[in-house]
């Protein structure tokens, strides 16, 4: 399920959607701030763009705000019922949980976006296919 040629890998490994070899993000480490938003122009492997469109990350917003939900709503039950934490510890933990997952998930949410719109192909990296 996690293996090479699946959305699954794809996404989480920040490939390049349409061949799954070349790197979305120049620098592999998404806590280093500084580089934290920069993107590849292309796939150096199979030419694919990654700004197909001005804006092209617009749509990014809405995979961002769906892992945030999904963040806040995990430490939610964790805080709740597993740590049995008071209301306000609860959202200490939320707050520094999602604040600890951002530079993540903004990553993800971009790699999630290029997977939806850009199809996997098997040959992408023939030339003249
Ligand atoms: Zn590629």
């Amino acid at each position: 399920m996690f293996g090479k040629g699946t959305k699954a890998y794809g996404i989480l490994a920040n490939k390049c959607p349409r061949c799954h070899e070349g790197d979305v993000f120049p620098n592999k480490n998404p806590y280093n701030l500084k580089e934290m938003m920069k993107v590849n122009e292309r796939c150096d492997k199979c030419e694919q763009s990654f700004e197909p469109e001005p804006n092209f990350f617009y749509g990014a917003m809405y995979i961002s705000y769906m892992y945030t939900t999904g963040i806040f709503v995990f430490s939610f039950v964790l805080g709740r019922y597993i740590l049995d934490l008071s209301a306000t510890g609860t959202v200490i933990l939320a707050v520094g949980l999602l604040l600890a997952c951002a530079p993540y998930v903004f990553r993800l949410s971009r790699s999630t976006w290029l997977h939806i719109n850009v199809k996997y192909r098997k040959d992408a990296l023939k030339k003249n296919d």
